[in-house]
């Protein structure tokens, strides 16, 4: 049973890097499944960090262009290339992000994410930002029922992201206090709900008022204002001097002293994405005196993202859509998350 397909879809590709201009609006015809892939019309697709990154270029490192980005997507199988069961057209999925091998040591005990050709939709392959996309069959999460189609997209990376790095990295545990800097990030809104399900104190930094009361509605005890130059000396007293067992980290140069002064003798602090800047600098006296250990994270094993999307279908977790754009404003979708006055995802619907 194959579904009525169009001959072409619009979407979103980036020829050149540079400013949200550089984002053109395109026809293009509708992608043919490979051997071992499926088509799924996108129903509504979420932006992460990664595609302003795509977009503006980042020194050092060339993405394939043209390329139509786009790492989150939802939506339904319209038909499947060979080797694949037809039984899925029709299905209502969500998009694991990461492609990989699938035959490597790390693939296959379970670590696709450190597989060696390991790669994104929309960073090494086209992604989500149109009307269709082709992705390996592996790459299929059953749709939570009773989720809108915008929270469906608007979940996969960042569950996966903070859950790898709370769980799977710094190992927080029931009764440890966790840190979140910058709750309003799409990952920083997932570590605060995550450290409340773990049975965490959880404390959490903002930039605004509104951030920091929207960080309380999901759970965060205390809230500190991170643009005050001395918030690590907040943490330090809401901890009784002791510090954060566990700092999520996610703002990079722009935070990363105060993170330092805030984690506990013993603690972890677990980095990604680096927003502000990946260059700090480290007194590694203060590191070992401490006990510290800095784990680095990205990305996530795909299986984890099964059971994520089964907590968000239960309510345990929630994808927090700050905003909806159609495919025709592409642009001012960017402009707004670049703004950073934005408080969870901002969600695209071709
Ligand atoms: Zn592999």
């Amino acid at each position: 049973m194959n579904m009525p397909i169009p001959a072409t879809m619009t979407a979103a590709l980036v020829e050149e890097h540079g400013g949200p201009e550089k984002l053109l609006l395109v026809q293009r015809p509708v992608p043919q499944p490979a051997a071992g892939e499926v088509l799924v019309e996108i129903k509504a697709m979420a932006l992460n960090h990664l595609d302003l990154w795509v977009r503006r270029g980042v020194s050092g490192h060339r993405f394939p262009l043209p390329i139509i980005p786009g790492c989150d997507g939802a939506g339904i199988v319209v038909s499947v290339g060979d080797g694949v069961d037809e039984k899925v057209v029709g299905d209502e999925v969500v998009l694991a992000p990461g492609v990989s091998c699938g035959r490597c040591q790390g693939c296959l005990r379970g670590d696709d994410h450190l597989c060696g050709n390991y790669g994104i939709l929309g960073e090494t392959r086209d992604g989500t930002c149109a009307s269709f996309v082709t992705v390996p069959a592996s790459n299929l999460i059953r749709k939570p029922t009773g989720i809108s189609w915008e929270e469906a997209a608007a979940f996969p990376l960042v569950a996966l992201t903070s859950w790898t790095m709370l769980t799977r990295k710094a190992r927080l545990k029931a009764g440890e206090t966790l840190l979140v800097i910058a709750a309003g990030s799409g990952v920083g809104s997932m570590a605060v709900q995550m450290g409340n399900i773990l049975g965490a104190r959880v404390l959490a930094t903002a930039g605004s008022e509104k951030k920091r009361s929207k960080a309380k509605e999901l759970g965060a005890e205390v809230t500190i204002d991170h643009s005050n130059e001395d918030w690590g000396r907040e943490v330090k007293k809401l901890t009784a001097s002791k510090g954060a067992d566990v700092v999520f980290e996610n703002v990079g140069s722009a935070t990363w002293k105060n993170s330092m002064r805030s984690v506990a003798r013993g603690g972890r602090i677990v980095t990604c994405g680096a927003t502000t800047g990946g260059e700090v600098s480290l007194d590694l006296k203060a590191l070992f005196f401490k006990n510290i250990a800095i784990f680095g994270s990205t990305m996530g094993r795909r299986g984890d993202l099964h059971s994520l999307t089964r907590l968000q279908e239960r309510g345990l977790l929630k994808a927090i859509v700050a905003d909806t754009f159609p495919l025709e404003k592409i642009h001012e979708a960017h402009a707004r998350l670049e703004s950073r006055d934005v408080f969870g995802k901002v969600v695209v619907v071709p």
